[in-house]
């Protein structure tokens, strides 16, 4: 299609970045505009300056995340995720190690396997969990009125299948405490990832510092004609007879349509008259804590680590496939870190070496040569009981004004993917006003085995 409409996109995050590839590819005359120096919004990575590391929050997908994975490919930059059919869990103090690896057995049957051997459950913790899996078979909720802990009380879920299952996975998926999540999204993690097919429970894992993979994409959008500018920050909005004028700290313009991609806080300031309701979103922290070790001290590319403060360790280095002689480079993720927001950075650090200790004593023989803490306080926003009656369509009341982001209505929670989602159903919100109406959302993936006659989802 060749479109002749014009487009600004505010914000060159993940739902930017999507609207932006989508439109620009579609022919329509793009300008994507952000205030910081860099593309990736919240998935994001920086020069430290006194670390003098490129260092970021570790991100990772999975593979039901089709339209991220499309975007990736679309760039040329899939080749830069490194995908994991197993997942480790630990427990302190003992080495022994539960698998979870995707079997080539039918779905939902893939992981039942492993499942059925894991240590870290007693028979009592396997036949709960898989009384409460059994919700999720067919689907997951239309309505999200349910608190996960609500449902993990009506299905007797034990404190043991709690501590070593639905909290690391849970938690580390919508990060936040089971009051704050609805079973709807906790139920489509498990339906989608666990459930529906072995390659939807994939994790995959950028190689690359998040700024420099995501850089694939906006320089795609850029190859498409799209024009970006960084560290220009619009600051108003203001709608004229025939389109909006857009106030940036370096000028001004006239635009018939305009993509507002920008987090719900800045939205509400930019574009007050749609009442966006953001005393009703709750954000939701993340701190996460960078070590660098002289020697390795694990062979393990990242894991789960189960009753303690720190939810997973990346051991970027290996995942990176840095030489072994380089030492480790592992960054330990506090998700749901409402405690760490108010704790000095040398008890968040004195804590996370204590514990890590606990599952590789190899840490303690190491030295430390450097280590970093980054807490992000607004990381994402909680998916709690009834959010979705508050989270905007992407095409709004006013001609010419379009939402994007992860907050939007994207049927997804606070992800990368729902960034992504959120950006091309206002890409097609955008080419349906302009007369030129487009689909870019990507299809999820189908079932397989006998979740081809268990799923309706
Ligand atoms: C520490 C951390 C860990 C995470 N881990 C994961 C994970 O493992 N997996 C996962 O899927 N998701 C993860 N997330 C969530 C994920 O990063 C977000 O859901 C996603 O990136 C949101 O994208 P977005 O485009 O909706 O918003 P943002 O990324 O917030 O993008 C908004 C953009 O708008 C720009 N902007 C704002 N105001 C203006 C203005 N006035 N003018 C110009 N530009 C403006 C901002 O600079 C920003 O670039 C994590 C987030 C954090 C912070």
């Amino acid at each position: 299609m060749s479109a002749a409409f014009e487009v600004v996109v505010i914000g060159a995050g993940l739902s930017g970045l999507a609207a932006s590839a989508a439109l620009s590819g579609a022919g329509a005359k793009v300008l994507l505009l952000d205030s910081k120096p860099f593309v990736g919004g919240r998935a994001y990575s920086y020069e430290h300056p006194s670390l003098q590391e490129e260092i970021d929050c570790q991100h990772v997908l999975l593979g039901c995340c089709t339209n991220l994975r499309a975007l990736c490919d679309s760039a040329g930059v899939a080749d830069r995720i490194r995908w994991y059919d197993t997942l480790t869990f630990l427990q302190p103090d003992t080495p022994t190690r539960t698998e979870l690896s995707v079997r080539l057995l039918p779905a939902p049957m893939h992981t039942a396997v492993d499942f059925l051997r894991a240590p870290m459950l007693s028979l009592t913790d396997k036949v709960v969990v898989a009384r409460g899996l059994m919700e999720f078979v067919g689907g997951y909720p239309a309505a999200d009125t349910e608190s996960f802990a609500t449902w993990l009380k009506r299905t007797g879920q034990t404190d043991r299948a709690i501590r070593h299952l639905w909290e690391p996975v849970i938690v580390g998926a919508l990060n936040d405490t089971f009051e704050h999540c609805s079973t709807k999204y906790a139920g489509q993690v498990f339906h989608e990832s666990f459930l529906k097919s072995a390659k939807g429970g994939r994790l995959g894992i950028p190689t690359l510092p998040l700024s420099q993979f995501y850089s694939f994409v906006a320089e795609q959008c850029v190859r498409q004609g799209t024009e970006l500018r960084l560290q220009q920050a619009v600051n108003g909005l203001t709608k004229q007879h025939d389109g909006w004028h857009v106030q940036t700290t370096e000028g001004s313009f006239n635009t018939p349509h305009v993509v507002l991609a920008t987090p719900f806080q800045q939205t509400n300031a930019l574009a007050p008259q749609l009442g966006v309701p953001i005393d009703t979103f709750r954000n939701a922290p993340i701190c996460t804590v960078h070590l660098w070790f002289d020697r390795e001290i694990t062979d393990l590319d990242h894991a789960v680590l189960l009753d303690t403060g720190i939810q997973w360790i990346f051991h970027k280095s290996r995942i990176r496939r840095w030489p072994a002689d380089r030492g480790s480079y592992v960054e330990l993720t506090i998700s749901a870190s409402f405690a760490q927001l108010h704790q000095t950075r040398e008890a968040i650090l004195a804590s996370a070496l204590r514990e890590l200790q606990l599952f590789f004593p190899a840490a303690a023989d190491a030295k430390l040569m450097k280590s970093g803490i980054l807490k992000d306080a607004r990381a994402t926003f909680s998916v709690a009981p009834g959010m979705d009656a508050y989270r905007p369509a992407q095409a709004t009341g006013e001609a010419g004004l379009f939402l994007a982001g992860d907050w939007t209505q994207t049927g997804w929670p606070s992800t990368m993917e729902g960034a992504v989602r959120g950006g091309l159903l206002a890409a097609e919100a955008v080419t349906a006003s302009a007369g030129a109406p487009q689909r870019f959302l990507q299809p999820d993936l189908p079932p397989t085995g006998l979740m081809k006659l268990l799923s309706r989802q």
